[in-house]
């Protein structure tokens, strides 16, 4: 047993610290538990993560206070997981433990300990126990660790809980603030002595009223619909009888309350599907990038695949028969999606497969629901977990794949706060470290995924085809049209946004009785206010972005934070009335849709109209139903819905995000025209697809006219290389925000420097520069770029960005530096 340990504490260092462990804590204190700890003048939940030397000279060791954990939070998988994540993306160890433990159990948690012996004489604990049950006595037979410290008494956890082992004591967590608490239901059921119906025949002799007579009838009748102990708040709705009622049946030895442990089920994910799934009989593509999967599932070695497939080739059927053939070898595994909310129809698939055996993560959860989760996925209760990024880090065991759905989506990457990990790559990592298997999919990869593909460090599966719908030939993919909005604008042919053909294309669903899916990657009414005498243009005071106009509610509102103002009547700078209102966000594209087909019902779906909870699901679900006929909204669109009736999708601003001064812009504007383009024409009816566009010479959208993937890629490797980006070196970015712009600049100089004197011409540096958008919230944002190239060691880039670190110094009062490794959006 070591008589000291190695803790992590929840700080960006890159440090373990050393406390000596009590003899009498010696028992708890194991690798992967929490524990308390007093550090400076405070005192941090740790973790420990490894045994130490006791013996440190000239340094005097303090104690570990308590601990927190009676099983281990984590196993020795999650500590060289999270390890590694923080060396990788240079952050510090116990940020990471931290994002991988559901937020709301710190020890801020209010522990109360309730005694449940009537005496404890005759136990032969050890005095400061005795003195605790004795406080307990004379106190109403409750106390919180708080007030028995304020006693003077031994208020550790750890203690406590040798208590309950003991029988003497129950310890129950009362959090303050979030409400993370093992929820418990009473339930009902018979005494041993009633368990049979023969046993019950004669209860009548038993009962006394009409009341008691309804409750036991009203047991029985739920018993025989199977189930055997139903919930005492079912049987008493049931039998319209007090608890009191019941009490009295309990006390006479005929019924028995239980206590069960609810698990507390995402209230607006989509219950579980009565009718059983399809049973495919799987199209021989499918078939084929199955059979790859499954021979490393069953050789149990580690191998990356890139599923590379269509919309609609059937990717999630090979996710599902995959995670099969794992959970059939007692083994588990992990989906990620990019956000559950915009994916509720994958999600629904799943549960038809794998009902309760899988656990369903999303970012709408209570603390409580994530708690909940966390701790049945961690006792093996669910072989499944499916949820956004964070769901890589899910405590399951024996992993055996991890699926990655549309890998390409930019949401895999955490920015703030630290660990700013990508999702895909940890998944990769992870599957790794386990010998499991994992499958990236996607119908527009990544360029990083497919080279890797190319390069042979992934296994490339291909999927070119739509499945075939029964009764129909494979779906074809849509056909793909460019409207040039110049060339439309010089024939006198657009008054709005909408051109000729788009509404053409439109009137004629709307007769056909089909449905459309139009894309507009921006919300609100205007995008930009400017005044037609003097140009002067409403900008956000606390961000460098000008404000967008709201029409529905008539407010200007900043969409990096938030902040509202009222439209002025007139230019506030020349008093002229002449405010234009340029551009077009969804509100715009709503009101013309209206005005040109008044009879057509329209659901706009944008951040504005999804912020309540269901919403997102609700409007999806009219859309479904045949209750509108046009869905138009800001790439929410896009996303994995499948719609049978959908044979038009008109992008109403192709151009949209083409300015941002990001090397990735080409390939996110064809990854989101491919996707929404693949919600045309399913079921068995052609689709057709209308890019409106004013620049239609443009490469990305020529080859997103000809659905060509792999010429796409070609076309834009060779400056990618050149410029020595992604897939051909990594890109570093790092980001300095303060409120003072002088103070920021410099210390993103003085940073800059410390880089550029260790590393010289190793590494191209560029910068500081004040960023794209170089003020949000009233943070200015300085920027620098660090490329990395293919082969540079990642040992040595991890220990020059720490050194860097520690030459520059801390940055100045209320600033911040954020190391971003594989960085995603660099604006
Ligand atoms: P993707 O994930 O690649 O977009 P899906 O797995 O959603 O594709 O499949 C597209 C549609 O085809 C779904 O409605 C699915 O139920 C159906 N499907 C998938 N595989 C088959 C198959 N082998 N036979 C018949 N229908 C299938
Ligand atoms: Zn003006
Ligand atoms: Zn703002």
């Amino acid at each position: 047993m070591p008589a000291a340990v190695r803790v992590v504490v929840p700080l960006p260092v890159d440090q373990t610290y050393t406390y000596l462990v009590p003899d009498d804590l010696q028992e708890e204190a194991r690798v992967g538990c929490r524990v308390l700890v007093p550090f400076g003048p405070r005192r941090l939940t740790g973790m420990i993560v490894g045994a130490a030397e006791p013996a440190v000279e000239g340094v005097t060791l303090r104690p570990i206070l308590d601990v927190l954990d009676e099983t281990p939070s984590f196993t020795g998988e999650m500590l060289r997981l999270t390890r590694w994540i923080a060396d990788y993306y240079v952050c510090g160890w116990g940020e990471v433990i931290k994002a991988a433990l559901p937020s709301g159990i710190e020890v801020e948690s209010r522990w109360v300990l309730v005694r449940t012996a009537a005496s404890c004489d005759g136990w032969t604990g050890p005095p400061a126990a005795r003195a605790v049950l004795r406080y307990l006595e004379v106190h109403g037979g409750e106390a919180s660790l708080d007030a028995l410290r304020q006693a003077g008494l031994d208020a550790r956890l750890a203690l406590a809980r040798r208590l309950e082992r003991d029988g003497l004591v129950r310890v129950e967590a009362r959090l303050a603030r979030p409400k993370v608490r093992v929820r418990r239901e009473k339930h009902v059921r018979f005494a041993p002595a009633f368990r049979t119906p023969a046993a019950r025949a004669d209860l009548g002799a038993l009962l006394r009223g009409a009341k008691q007579v309804a409750v036991v009838e009203a047991l029985e009748a739920l018993v025989r619909a199977g189930k055997r102990e139903p919930r005492r708040a079912e049987v008493l709705a049931r039998a319209g009888a007090s608890a009191a009622t019941l009490n009295g049946l309990v006390k006479k030895g005929i019924l028995e309350v239980v206590e069960r442990e609810v698990i507390r089920s995402p209230l607006d994910a989509p219950a579980p599907e009565e009718v059983p799934p399809p049973a495919y009989t799987l199209h021989p593509s499918q078939q084929t990038a199955l059979d790859r999967i499954h021979e490393a599932v069953a050789a149990g070695r580690f191998e990356t695949f890139l599923l590379h497939g269509v919309t609609g080739s059937g990717k999630t059927e090979v996710y599902i028969a995959a995670l099969k053939a794992v959970v059939a070898r007692g083994k588990t595994g992990i989906i990620l999606v990019p956000e559950i909310a915009l994916t509720p129809q994958t999600v629904r698939r799943f549960r038809a497969h794998f009902g309760d055996r899988i656990a369903v993560l999303h970012s709408r959860m209570s603390p409580g629901e994530r708690y909940d989760a966390w701790r049945h996925l961690r006792s093996g209760r669910f072989s499944i977990v499916i949820g956004p990024r964070s769901a890589v880090l899910a405590p399951v065991s024996n992993l055996g794949l991890i699926v990655v759905d549309e890998e390409h989506e930019p949401s895999y990457k955490q920015f703030d706060p630290a660990p700013r990990y990508h999702a895909r790559d940890v998944a990769v990592m992870r599957a790794y470290m386990n010998d499991a298997v994992c499958v990236l999919g996607s119908a527009t990869p990544a360029v990083e995924s497919y080279m890797n593909a190319r390069w042979g460090k992934y296994t490339l599966l291909s999927m070119p085809e739509r499945v075939p719908v029964p009764g129909h030939a494979a779906a074809p993919l849509p056909v793909v049209h460019i409207v040039d909005l110049a060339l439309e604008h010089k024939k006198h042919r657009l008054d709005g946004v909408l051109s000729e053909p788009l509404r053409r294309a439109i009137r004629t669903r709307l007769d056909r009785n089909e449905q459309v899916i139009l894309l507009q990657n921006r919300r609100g009414y205007a995008p930009v206010i400017a005044c037609r005498s003097c140009g002067w243009a409403p900008m956000c005071p606390d961000c460098s972005v000008s404000m967008t106009y709201h029409k529905d509610k008539r407010l200007l509102r900043c969409h990096y934070c938030g902040r509202t103002r009222r439209l002025p009547p007139r230019c506030p700078k020349c008093e002229a009335e002449d405010l234009a209102r340029l551009g077009a966000g969804t509100q715009r594209v709503e009101e013309e849709l209206a005005a040109c087909f008044p009879e057509a019902r329209i659901l706009r779906m944008d951040l504005d109209t999804t912020g309540r909870k269901n919403a997102h699901h609700e409007l999806l679900e009219r859309f479904r139903k045949g209750k509108a006929e046009v869905l138009l909204g800001t790439q929410m669109v896009a996303k994995g819905l499948d719609f049978p009736r959908v044979t038009l999708v008109g992008v109403v601003d192709a151009d949209v995000g083409m300015l941002l001064p990001d090397f990735r812009a080409e390939e996110r504007t064809f990854q989101l025209l491919t996707q929404v383009a693949g919600r045309a024409g399913r079921a068995g009816l052609r689709g057709e697809v209308i890019l409106q566009t004013r620049n239609p010479d443009r490469p990305v959208l020529r080859y997103a006219v000809a659905h060509d993937y792999e010429g796409f890629v070609a076309a834009i490797l060779p400056e990618r290389e050149l410029l020595g980006y992604p897939p051909f070196g990594r890109i570093v970015g790092v980001e300095f925000r303060g409120p003072q712009e002088a103070e920021v600049r410099q210390y993103a100089g003085r940073w800059t420097a410390a880089l550029r004197g260790q590393v010289g011409e190793a590494l191209d540096v560029l910068g500081p520069e004040a960023a794209f958008i170089g003020r949000v919230k009233r943070q200015y944002r300085f920027h620098t770029i660090i490329k990395v190239p293919r082969g540079f060691k990642t040992e040595t880039l991890q220990r020059v960005l720490r050194h860097t670190g520690i030459r520059a110094g801390a940055p100045p009062g209320g600033s911040r530096v954020a190391i971003d490794v594989d960085a995603v959006g660099l604006f």
